[in-house]
């Protein structure tokens, strides 16, 4: 027979269709995982930074001091190669700048 009960879990009050019933059906549910597959659950969703970078030197076959140099090294190119390419741009806009000027400057004499 139904009856009103109190979970253990949420202190929710709900209908239980026994009085053995001591959680309610939404921490029923929940209780439903082993604590082992929770842990699990809980690591897929925030993985260690750490064990990302060594999962990721372990995927490319390395060490994971040698990826993470190589990594370093990698990263210190890119930006290199961006200051580059900035300064590059700099330069262009700034004879563009005198090229109009002295345009400019003849046409006005
Ligand atoms: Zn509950």
């Amino acid at each position: 027979m139904p009856m009103f009960k109190t979970c253990t879990a949420c202190k929710e009050t709900f209908i239980a269709e026994s009085p053995f019933i001591k959680l309610c059906p939404i921490c029923n549910a929940k209780s439903q995982t082993t604590p082992a597959e929770r842990a699990q659950r809980k690591t897929r969703i925030t993985p260690d930074r750490l064990m990302l970078d060594v999962r990721q030197a372990d995927a490319a076959g390395k060490s994971y001091g040698r990826w993470r140099y190589e990594e370093t090294e990698r990263r210190r190119k890119e930006e290199e190669e961006e200051r580059r390419k900035f300064e590059e741009r700099q330069k262009r806009r700034e004879q563009m700048k005198a090229a109009k000027e002295n345009e400019h400057g003849e046409s006005e004499t």
